[in-house]
């Protein structure tokens, strides 16, 4: 793979259509020339027997018109193809890689998610892709074809006359330098600009979730002062970066152009002394103001292309993160076994040397204080995380081993926080299975308890939820969800704290629901309510990320520890609420 290739992160078709491009962009840049010679010759053709005297060679005159004429339709087709080449192309990569994003972010342990913010993933996706599909159509393309082209042409001047192509080209050392000795201060603007962008996106989805906080709280006039700042930085530092890229350009600009004085001053001087000829000086100074262009365009271009590491840095380090990985796609049963499993989010261990054995077909309550690790424990057993010690086996077979789809289809979720898409709501059920049948999805619905709420909404399973469904009430989107998992009929059931904070109408069909939902199932069941897991196969207690206490019901309550006292606490405050 080339450095060029590994550089923009560009697939072996991205780097190929990037060789295409340029040699599209070169072809067309040459083309280009061609009109031009015309022009030179047309106009030598009319001026030689003016200075020499003699006639003018009409019929010459109407062969080159009809010269430029088939040039300039070569100019168009080149140009046509270079289109195609480059923008075309490099719309094909810049998609491509936006799904070799999305794919490898599936593949990734929900520890990259947690250092990562949501707004930074996106900008990630969108912004730093168009960037890329920029820097592939309109940046390196004319950059390495303009090089070809203008070292052609010096060459091509340099035989005609050296002294006057050097007096063209000496003022092209000269301009790159500026740009050179500036790259630090413009990647550091660069940087900043970077990372105002990302605070003002990262301000304004804060200011849109907190919508309704805001109107509640009645602050929807009251100016944001995080939000205005963060604005106000992103216009400072753009004002600054276009400040300082047109401050080092323009007097690379000028310092380059001042190559057309100095060849005019030294071809007069040629010309005094008789080593050159009016005409042949006067072709040299047409050529000259041409040339000028593509170098300036070659300046503007490696301005964008000093850039380069601050774009791809964070696309580097999204794709370089190693996916899960395994290979394992079956298991013979569903019996799930924790030996010696530590874990920590950061670096402070949340889950402390836990062992246990969840057989297959039972219901296991995991019960404990507030941040005693109940969730982690589901989340690890799914494998959202990679534990740091231990070993957590699914009928024997560690889940690392497993490939982290295939783990998946083992298991449904039913969490507090379920998320629905802006979709319908039969789609949105569907997410259970993709390929269920309507009628499946309606069925699964039925069993649910979705059915009825769901046929008096304006469209029933046609209607669109709406941005996180975001007009449903807790329990019916957690019915959603469960109707989801029935449909998925995966033989090990996640529910974490599913009928917490339900009014009880809603909770008693939810509860229905899970009934139905469990049937037969291997069940980790996360539950603050400790009367929800009297009849619980075996209950975990965790304290601190530590299992104190496992048995059942009747066995915990005479052990006389935490559960019992737990359990009491909540019958006491649950006398209160009577
Ligand atoms: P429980 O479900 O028992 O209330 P959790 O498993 O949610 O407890 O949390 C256990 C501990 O891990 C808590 O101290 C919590 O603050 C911490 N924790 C949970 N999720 C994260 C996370 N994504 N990143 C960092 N720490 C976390």
């Amino acid at each position: 793979m080339s450095k060029l290739q590994k550089a923009l992160f560009l697939s072996d078709k991205g780097y190929k259509d990037l060789k295409k491009a340029i040699c599209a962009c070169t072809l067309t840049n040459l083309t280009m020339l061609l009109p031009f010679c015309v022009t030179v010759m047309i106009f030598s053709e009319i001026l030689t027997p003016v200075a020499n005297g003699g006639n003018v060679q009409w019929n010459h005159i109407w062969l080159l018109w009809g010269v430029g004429i088939i040039s300039a339709l070569l100019v168009f087709l080149a140009a046509k193809n270079d289109y195609r080449k480059t923008y075309i192309a490099s719309y094909q990569e810049s998609n491509a890689t936006r799904l070799r994003i999305a794919d490898h972010l599936r593949k990734l342990p929900m520890s990259f998610f947690n250092t990562k913010d949501l707004s930074e993933l996106t900008t990630n996706m969108m912004s730093d892709c168009s960037s890329m599909e920029s820097l592939l159509s309109s940046t390196i393309p004319p950059l390495i074809a303009n090089g070809i082209t203008v070292t052609l042409t010096c060459i091509l001047l340099a035989f005609f006359d050296w002294r006057l192509a050097l007096c063209v080209f000496c003022t092209v050392p000269l301009a790159f330098l500026i740009i050179w000795l500036s790259r630090k201060h413009q990647i550091k603007l660069f940087e900043k600009q970077v990372k105002a962008k990302l605070n003002a996106s990262d301000q304004v989805q804060e200011y849109l979730e907190g919508m309704k906080i805001i109107k509640s709280c009645g602050l929807s006039g009251v100016h944001f002062k995080s939000l205005d700042n963060a604005l106000l930085a992103m216009k400072k530092i753009a004002v600054k970066v276009e400040m300082a890229v047109g401050v080092f350009m323009s007097s690379a600009s000028m310092i380059l152009q001042a190559g057309i004085g100095i060849t005019i001053f030294v071809g007069a001087l040629l010309l005094t002394s008789g080593e050159i000829e009016l005409l042949p000086l006067l072709m040299f100074l047409l050529m000259v103001t041409r040339i000028y262009g593509p170098i300036l365009s070659i300046l503007a271009n490696l301005s964008s292309l000093l850039n380069l590491n601050v774009v791809t840095n964070r696309m580097r380090t999204l794709l370089t993160t190693p996916a899960m990985e395994g290979k394992e796609k079956e298991v013979s049963n569903c019996d799930i076994e924790l030996s010696h499993v530590t874990f920590a989010y950061n670096q402070e261990n949340v889950i402390k040397d836990i062992s246990c054995k969840i057989p297959q077909g039972s219901v296991t309550a995991l019960v404990g204080p507030s941040g005693s690790g109940k969730s982690t424990i589901s989340k690890l057993i799914a494998r959202f995380w990679d534990i740091q010690k231990g070993k957590i086996t699914i009928g024997g077979k560690d889940i690392k081993a497993m490939e982290p789809e295939s783990l998946m289809s083992y298991m449904s979720f039913v969490f507090q926080d379920v998320t629905l898409f802006n979709d319908t709501v039969m789609n949105n059920i569907r997410i259970g299975n993709p390929n269920a049948t309507d009628e499946q999805v309606i069925t699964a619905a039925q069993a649910a308890y979705c059915d009825e709420f769901v046929r008096e909404m304006p469209e029933g399973y046609q209607t669109l939820l709406g941005e996180n469904g975001s007009t449903l009430s807790g329990g019916e989107r957690q019915r959603i969800s469960i109707a989801r998992a029935l449909l998925k009929n995966a033989p090990i059931i996640l529910l974490d704290e599913a009928t917490a904070s339900l009014d009880p109408e809603n909770e008693v069909l939810v509860q229905k629901a899970i009934a139905k939902l469990i049937e037969g199932k291997t069940v980790i069941m996360i539950a603050h309510r400790l009367r929800t897991v009297v009849d619980a196969d075996q209950i975990f207690v965790l304290e601190n990320g530590k299992l104190v206490e496992s048995g059942t019901h009747n066995e915990l309550m005479k052990k006389q520890g935490l559960y019992q006292k737990l359990y009491h606490i909540q019958q006491e405050s649950l006398g209160w609420v009577v």
